[in-house]
């Protein structure tokens, strides 16, 4: 690692300071490991901070559960992904047995999307903003369909809208899926209208709530959503590929068919039947074993977000975000940057996006300097805050630190071309 970050100016530094030691959420800093250590970690929107409770979780999981309980143990893990799913409903609006951890979000998302257009109409409707992997699955539930995805055009900024839902919306059309926050630009989408007019439509609704869980406070049953998934290892802190979740309201549930049939969706699980009955519940989505030690690991995050409570979380989240677009305009825009996130703060989620032309050697060099963001193509640097562990200081440094790089021309020496992972 490199060097400190530079000091943001005097007057930024006591501004975040004194935000800081006003901050109801400051303690749960110290939840999490490695957070005394000098980095700028502004990434929380690709992976969390690790909860030092989950490394203990894990151990204890570990060494007594599987050492020693062996396959007595799954008494209790069988039961994991109903607990961790209503665990998550609390943070959703959901009710309990609405949501289940399963898969990752990509399976889920072609689990529940293949459900909804298997009830009859086979377009579906997403937009161009939306997370690439959500479109590659759409399309292919689509294509076997037999129908078409269409895909909305969006403001590049502001992102999808009713009136543009409206717009692509006939007879055709059995579901419409968006993402609640746009992963480029940050555009918090409105899920009740949007879930409104695909009702009024005659379409389902499957919303991807991977860049909101956690950090914005969501109303899955109140919005009228049918359907949604989500994953758990962004601001829910779950660790490198925990499994994700699925939402599926509850009068849906018996009148859906998934196409991942398997022993754990089975009514049964253990009488190993030789003709399938789906589970009457949620756990008819489910298809096979879950990953344990990550669905162990997942919860210490899930539970800290609980405890903090998301209308904390919610505030902080726009106190921070509206401080770095505030010094990203005074001290970043003369140098060529702009902000590409929505200014108004209930139409934004976690991040904001800034695009400069050397996004890329940007994101190497701020890296050599301790500050982790992250970068994507042609021309986005996202830099994500986590109100349970981000600060105002380290928002204000950061914005001092990409200063610094641009206007002394480190970035510079760093090739233009992406390599690894971003
Ligand atoms: C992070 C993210 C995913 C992740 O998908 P996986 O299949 O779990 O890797 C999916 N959709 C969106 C919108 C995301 O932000």
């Amino acid at each position: 690692m490199g060097t400190e970050p530079a000091p943001a100016p005097r007057d930024d530094r006591e501004r975040a300071d004194r935000l800081d030691a006003a901050d109801p959420l400051a303690l749960h800093r110290r939840e999490f490991a490695a957070t005394d250590e000098g980095l700028v970690y502004l990434d929380g929107n690709s992976l969390g901070r690790m909860p030092a409770a989950a490394a203990s979780q894990v151990r204890a999981a570990l060494e007594e559960e599987w050492a020693r309980g062996l396959v007595a143990s799954w008494e209790r893990w069988v039961m994991l992904p109903r607990r961790v799913g209503d665990a998550i409903g609390q943070l959703v609006g959901a009710r309990p047995g609405e949501v289940l951890v399963t898969d990752q979000t990509s399976v889920n998302l072609f689990k529940l999307a293949t459900a909804a257009v298997g009830v009859g109409r086979p377009d579906i409707v997403t937009d161009d903003a939306n997370f690439p992997s959500d479109r590659y699955v759409l399309g292919s539930v689509a294509a076997a369909a037999g129908g078409e995805l269409r895909v909305i055009e969006t403001d590049p900024v502001d992102g999808v809208s009713a009136d543009d839902v409206t717009a692509a919306l006939d007879t055709g059309v059995g579901l419409v899926s968006h993402s609640h926050v746009a992963f480029r630009s940050g555009a918090l989408a409105d899920m009740g209208t949007i879930t409104a007019a695909a009702a009024e439509a005659g379409a389902m609704t499957l919303w991807d709530v991977s860049h909101s869980v956690g950090v914005v406070p969501i109303e899955l049953r109140r919005s009228g959503a049918d359907l949604a998934v989500g994953c758990t290892y962004k601001y829910l802190n779950g660790g490198p590929g925990a499994p994700a979740f699925v939402y599926v309201r509850d009068d849906l549930q018996g009148r859906l068919d998934q196409p991942i049939r398997g022993w754990w969706s089975h009514d049964d699980m253990f009488a190993f039947a030789s003709d399938y009955a789906p589970a009457p519940g949620i756990d008819r989505f489910a298809t096979g074993t879950p990953p344990i030690l990550s669905l162990v690991a997942a919860q210490a995050g899930i539970a800290m977000t609980a405890r903090a409570g998301l209308d904390a979380i919610r505030a902080k989240s726009v106190s921070l975000t509206s401080l770095l677009i505030e010094l990203a305009d005074r001290d970043l825009a003369p140098l060529g940057f702009t902000v590409a996130t929505p200014r108004d703060g209930e139409r934004r989620g976690s991040h904001v996006a800034l695009r400069h032309r050397d996004a890329y050697r940007l994101t190497r060099a701020l890296r050599d300097r301790d500050v982790v963001i992250d970068f994507r193509a042609p021309d986005t640097l996202r830099l994500g805050v986590a109100p349970l562990y981000t600060t105002h200081r380290e928002v204000a440094e950061a914005v001092a630190v990409i200063r610094d790089i641009v206007v002394t021309g480190s970035h510079e020496a760093y090739p233009h071309h992406r390599a690894g992972v971003t």
